[in-house]
C-alpha cells in the first residue's frame, strides 16, 4: 500500500454531513414535460421531486450564476421564468453518470445539473 495518499480530499460539502454515494446515485429518475417536474429516486430510497421552474431559477451554468450575481445597479432585462413562467424544459439529456442536462424552449442549454448538486438542493428549502 506505499505510494497512497489523500492528496485529493472531497470538498466540503454545501451543508451538515458529506453525501453519501447512494444519496446522489439514481436509481429512477423521471422527467415529465406535461407536468414540468424532475423526480429523481435515489439508491438510498430517498425521492426527490423539483419543480423545473425551480430548477431554471438556480441554473448552475456561468451564464446564469453571473446575472444573478449581478448588482441590480441598473435595468435588468431578466429572462428568469417567475414562478409559473412560460419557458418551459422541452428536452434533456443524462450527461454521463453524473449529470442531467436541461434544454429549455428558450433555447438555453447550458446548464448541466449534476447529482450533488440536486439531492442538496432538495435538502434546501423550496
Ligand atoms: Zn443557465
Amino acid at each position: 500500500m506505499a505510494g497512497e495518499n489523500n492528496a485529493n480530499p472531497d470538498p466540503a460539502p454545501l451543508t451538515g454531513a458529506p453525501l453519501t454515494a447512494a444519496q446522489v446515485t439514481p436509481a429512477d429518475i423521471k422527467l415529465s414535460l406535461t407536468a414540468q417536474t424532475l423526480a429523481i429516486d435515489w439508491q438510498d430510497g430517498h425521492r426527490s421531486e423539483f419543480e423545473l421552474g425551480r430548477l431554471r431559477r438556480v441554473c448552475p451554468c456561468a451564464t446564469c450564476r453571473k446575472e444573478r450575481d449581478t448588482p441590480p445597479t441598473s435595468l435588468r432585462i431578466l429572462n428568469l421564468p417567475a414562478g409559473g413562467g412560460k419557458i418551459e424544459v422541452i428536452d434533456a439529456e443524462l450527461m454521463g453518470h453524473y449529470a442531467i442536462n436541461l434544454k429549455w424552449s428558450d433555447g438555453h442549454n447550458s446548464g448541466i445539473y449534476d447529482y450533488k448538486f440536486l439531492r442538496a438542493l432538495d435538502a434546501e428549502p423550496t
